[in-house]
């Protein structure tokens, strides 16, 4: 699938009011506390657990003071199936390797897109995902309450529903009837299920984010380890895959034609990733 730009044309994000379809990105900006690059580079756009996180203490402290050193030309988007109040946390945690919030979060596994600096949700952005949510969560409740395997309660509950799981007790074969309901069934890393909104995951939200950005689709590079990130990679977008990638996400590789398996784990996958899409001339400041 090829991205187009412009707001409306077979968005999710759905046609806008004409003001906004003249101006995307002025209108995007005015829910945004920091403001991105003026001139835009290379949009990263990067899983946290398993990517942007893997690697040892020298590895990371090296990439998040790159990355922080490149706010002027890199936008750098979080995209993970952390709530915002787990990226608020982790942000924290890590800043003393120095990592800086990025531009944006798209967190939820998709269901929300939020300001880096103020962690807010974009109501642009929300309003869509909230219209094809609601009502889903009373319908489908009953039936997880049923479904073996998983936890108790949602561990988040922002427009989706996502539960730890054990895997070997989970009945995968039940997850149709749930979806027969107008959600998607995803599960990744043999750890969580999430029941999104159906169509919601995290390429469908990164296109219709390039979308009100009015962003090149080739000054693109999204990169992640477990299958909730295959839907970033079937974007057809320059996606990395990391080299310890779930076994379920490697399985999809030969249908994915822009996806560039890296042999480095994590954050140095990331790298390698870069250097292997053309865009080695930005690690010139790593130290
Ligand atoms: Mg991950």
């Amino acid at each position: 699938m090829i991205p187009v730009c412009g707001p409306g044309r077979g968005s999710l994000w759905g046609p806008g009011t004409e003001e906004q379809r003249r101006a995307p990105r002025a209108h995007f900006q005015q829910h945004l506390k920091a403001p991105l690059p003026g001139a835009t580079e290379l949009v990263l756009v990067t899983d946290l657990d398993g990517t942007l996180l893997e690697g040892s203490l020298p590895t990371r402290r090296r990439l998040y003071g790159w990355l922080g050193s490149q706010r002027h030309r890199i936008l750098q988007v979080f995209s993970t199936g952390r709530d915002m109040r787990s990226v608020a946390r982790l942000l924290a945690e890590e800043a003393v390797l120095g990592l800086h919030p990025p531009h944006l979060v798209i967190g939820d596994v998709g269901c929300t897109v939020a300001c880096g600096a103020s962690l807010t949700p974009s109501p642009l952005a929300l309003e869509p995902i909230e219209a094809l949510w609601r009502g889903r969560a009373a319908q489908v409740l009953p039936l997880l309450a049923g479904l073996p395997g998983l936890s108790a309660e949602p561990l988040s509950s922002d427009r989706r529903l996502a539960y730890a799981i054990d895997p070997r007790r989970l009945d995968r074969s039940r997850l149709p009837a749930i979806e027969a309901h107008g959600v998607d069934c995803l599960v990744s890393g043999d750890k969580y299920l999430d029941v999104l909104p159906a169509g919601v995951n995290k390429g469908s939200t990164l296109l219709g984010l390039l979308e009100w950005l009015e962003l090149d689709p080739a000054l693109v590079v999204t990169a992640g380890d477990s299958l909730n990130d295959l839907a970033m990679f079937e974007t057809g977008l320059q996606s990395v895959m990391v080299g310890n990638a779930e076994p379920g996400l490697v399985r999809a590789l030969p249908g994915l034609r822009r996806t560039y398996r890296a042999r480095s784990h994590g954050g140095a996958g990331i790298l390698e990733g870069l250097r292997h899409f053309g865009f080695g001339h930005l690690l010139a400041g790593l130290v």
